[in-house]
């Protein structure tokens, strides 16, 4: 692995408080990537560019070492599959990392977070600045700057929400820029960032956050377990520790089973599907989507009833846990899970008439064979 530093500078704090020169980016060759993907896949990158100043993007761009090559944003990797053993471009990881309030008043505050903060930490963050909104999503593996691409969302609550803008980079030529939320076309685990992916490097969140208020309750296992720990008048500060009680005994945790969280979206169906499906499967659960003409149905549900709860081909699994998180025993490949995951869906298509669409980015394959 061959690294250098761009031929950018930029101030940059030290820990002692004192300016120090230091590179706005680093670009380093032939980088393994298994510990940068949460499904642990042994994959490599040709180039791996390590920004600290967003500022420089068209320079690292414009470096002629990187002319011609594809190129793709990488967080903490806990939200795609390496589908390929190597990535013949260069992945792009944001490490800027600042918080800061804009403005506030007694009631709301607006934050800039740039791409590089752990989302997690965020979530705490904001509450030890008295601000709420964020404490549904706590526990959400990854950065900051991937949490609107594809609209994070968990116990009723999205990040689309809080987001008053989103600070860019457009690859297709408009340079900076900054879309406003209805820009963003946030929708269920989607968003302009999703549906073009490869356009946009989110550089910096802006994010709109209420100081006391109401905390969202709506749902039912959320308010279970507040009730189970006592607390019928919870906090933003016990919301988030319930939150993170139910992910733990929930979900495989990656570090332990390599995994990507849910692997499929809870597919969106016409009514009459759903309520053709609801009368002949007991127990199917269904939910609202807002329209009246569809109806969201649970993929874990779907893939549970069609026998696929810890079933397991090599080292590609479908979790015992949960249904709906595929699984690295250890060394499947991505190839591996993808099969899995194809087989998953067909079943499901074969069984309930439903198409299941995978959540993660798939790099190097599409999901349809
Ligand atoms: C155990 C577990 C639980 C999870 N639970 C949830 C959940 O409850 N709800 C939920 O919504 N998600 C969940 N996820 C999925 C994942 O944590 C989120 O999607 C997260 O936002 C991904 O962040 P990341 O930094 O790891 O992104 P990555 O996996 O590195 O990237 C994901 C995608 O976003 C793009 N991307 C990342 N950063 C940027 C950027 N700065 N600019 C442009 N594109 C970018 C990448 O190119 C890629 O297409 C879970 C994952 C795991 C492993």
């Amino acid at each position: 692995m061959h690294s250098r530093s761009g031929k950018l500078t930029a101030f940059r704090r030290t820990p002692r408080g004192h300016f120090a020169m230091a590179a706005a980016y680093s670009i380093a060759r032939d980088v393994p990537l298994q510990a940068w993907n949460t499904f642990h896949l042994a994959a490599s990158a040709r180039y791996f560019a390590t920004v600290h100043d967003a500022a420089a993007l068209p320079a690292l761009l414009a470096e002629p070492t990187l002319q011609g090559l594809p190129s793709m944003v990488l967080g903490a990797g806990s939200n795609l599959l390496f589908a390929t053993e190597r990535y013949e471009g260069v992945i792009i990881h944001l490490a800027c990392a600042a918080a800061r309030i804009l403005e506030q008043d007694e009631g709301h505050a607006l934050l800039r977070v740039d791409a590089g903060f752990e989302w997690d930490a965020l979530v705490d963050w904001t509450l030890a600045h008295g601000l709420q909104g964020l404490e549904n999503l706590a526990l959400i593996p990854g950065q900051t700057g991937a949490a609107p691409i594809q609209n994070i969302g968990a116990y009723g609550v999205e990040v689309a929400e809080s987001i008053d803008g989103v600070h860019g980079y457009d690859l297709a030529g408009a340079g900076f820029a900054r879309l406003g939320a209805a820009q963003c076309g946030f929708g269920y685990r989607d968003s302009v960032f999703k549906r073009e992916p490869g356009r946009w490097i989110v550089t910096a969140l802006e994010l709109r956050l209420a100081r006391g208020g109401a905390t969202r309750l709506g749902y039912a296992g959320l308010r279970e377990e507040l009730a189970s720990m006592g607390d019928l008048q919870p906090t933003p500060r016990n919301v988030a520790a319930a939150v993170r009680r139910i992910r733990r005994r929930k979900l495989p945790d990656p570090a332990v089973v390599g995994n990507a969280g849910s692997f499929f979206k809870n597919p969106v169906v016409a009514r009459e599907l759903a309520l053709h499906l609801q009368s002949r499967f007991d127990g199917l659960a269904v939910f609202p989507v807002g329209r009246e003409s569809e109806r969201k149905l649970s993929a874990a549900w779907l893939i549970e009833r069609a026998g696929w709860r810890g079933f397991r081909d090599g080292d590609a699994g479908v979790s015992a846990q949960h249904a709906l998180v595929l699984v690295n025993h250890g060394r499947a490949s991505g190839l591996q899970l993808l099969t899995l995951a194809r087989r998953v869906a067909a079943s499901v298509r074969e069984s309930f008439g439903v198409e299941l669409e995978p959540e993660p980015r798939i790099v190097g394959a599409s999901f349809e064979p």
